[in-house]
């Protein structure tokens, strides 16, 4: 089956009770044993349920592994991930990573001595120069945010083999449609399922998707041991928004590749970041590894001329919103923001400044977002 067909069909109508063609939501903590020894395949929610079961498999399928599980949050699939991990192990990931896997390594698996090292991961070779004895894994995030950094995963994945370290992939960004890390030898993909994967800005979800035996048996232990497991309902939400996957991330695409362009010849604006673009840094890499170039684009607006405060106050049409991935476009500041947390040097040799804006493209028509882009670049003009 195609990927459009997958995303409609895979772990779908599992219930065989009244036919229905959607998934049942199975609102239950418990179900009932037969007798001793004998149950339908579930016996508590945290440990498995029907309705998180389809859309795992769903997931599952559109990334191209074997097992998935459902978390409630992208963090909570991560921190199941990283309980792979033991004390004294190192981990080697990219100083441009979500804030939030940034906070988690920093603030709360140190304390239990996983050690880890931020390099440019746009540079293979920084990776494997940080390479120590005590090196268990590699975590890649690709495109990075804010600024659409992207980083060669068959190059990582390369180096990964070479000194058997596990790999992990965060491929939010792109979700399965557009990005298949499995492809270029990825070990474990984690998602947070409130961006592209649930697409309606209703949900909070994480997914973890695995490829082997030993991973599945592992990650799925974590799950129910720490928690982490999503609620049916949640992912009764996401198995209903993944269908649409597909036509969603084409639309937020062209959005994304039309506002780029637009904000390329501006004269308002210093820089654009958009690996769709054909002078991005990395646009041939891009083309080679991902199958779209996504629906998140960031510029830099030239601060002589136009106030930024002024620029994100006056957009009518998008929300000025933190998060990602939905429908109706969602525009921040990440200097205050998404990248708050951040010091502010780090900010600024990220390159990011307060000039610096982060537009989640939505699937409304270009014309009237751009439209709403240029009366707010209009007011704020110096
Ligand atoms: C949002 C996000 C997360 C965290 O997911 P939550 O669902 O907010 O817990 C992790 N990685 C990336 C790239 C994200 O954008």
């Amino acid at each position: 089956m195609r990927f459009e067909t997958k995303a409609v069909h895979e772990g779908v109508a599992i219930d065989s009770s009244y036919n229905s063609v959607i998934t049942p939501i199975y609102p239950t903590s418990t179900f009932a044993f037969d007798e001793i020894g004998k149950n339908r395949g579930y016996d508590y929610t945290r440990s498995g349920n029907p309705t998180r079961a389809a859309l795992a498999r769903n997931i599952a399928a559109l990334e191209g592994g074997t097992d998935a599980w459902i978390t409630c949050t992208g963090m909570a699939a991560e921190t199941s991930v990283l309980f792979l991990f033991k004390q004294g192990d190192h981990l080697i990931t990219g100083n441009d990573i979500y804030g939030g896997t940034y906070r988690l390594l920093i603030s709360a698996f140190s304390q239990f001595g996983l050690e880890c090292s931020f390099v440019d991961m746009q540079e293979p070779a920084q990776v494997e120069k940080a390479i120590r004895p005590n090196t268990k894994g590699i975590w890649i995030e690709t495109p990075s945010n804010p600024l659409l950094n992207i980083v060669d995963i068959a190059a990582v994945t390369e180096i990964a083999r070479k000194h058997n370290l596990i790999t992990i992939c965060d491929n939010t960004f792109l979700s399965p449609y557009f990005q298949r890390p499995f492809e270029f030898g990825v070990d474990i993909v984690v998602h947070s399922t409130t961006k592209y994967l649930n697409g309606h800005s209703d949900v909070v979800g994480g997914a973890v998707v695995v490829r082997s035996p030993e991973h599945a048996e592992k990650v799925g232990f974590y799950v129910n041991c720490l928690g982490t497991a999503g609620s049916p309902f949640d992912a009764w939400l996401v198995l209903r928004g993944v269908k649409t996957l597909p036509q969603r991330m084409e639309a937020h695409q062209k959005g994304a590749m039309a506002i780029a362009h637009h904000l390329h010849a501006h004269p308002l604006v210093k820089q654009v970041y958009y690996p769709g673009l054909k002078n991005h840094p990395r646009h041939e890499l891009a083309q080679r590894q991902m199958y779209g170039f996504g629906g998140m684009v960031s510029c830099e607006l030239d601060t002589d001329k136009v106030d930024p405060v002024v620029f994100f106050n006056h957009v009518k049409l998008m929300s000025l919103a933190e998060s990602l991935g939905g429908v109706e476009t969602l525009i921040e500041q990440p200097w205050t923001m998404s990248h708050a947390s951040m010091p502010e040097e780090a900010r600024i040799t990220a390159g990011i400044t307060p000039g610096t804006v982060r537009i989640s493209v939505g699937i409304e028509h270009p014309d009237d977002l751009i439209a709403d882009l240029e009366q707010a670049l209009e007011q704020a003009r110096l």
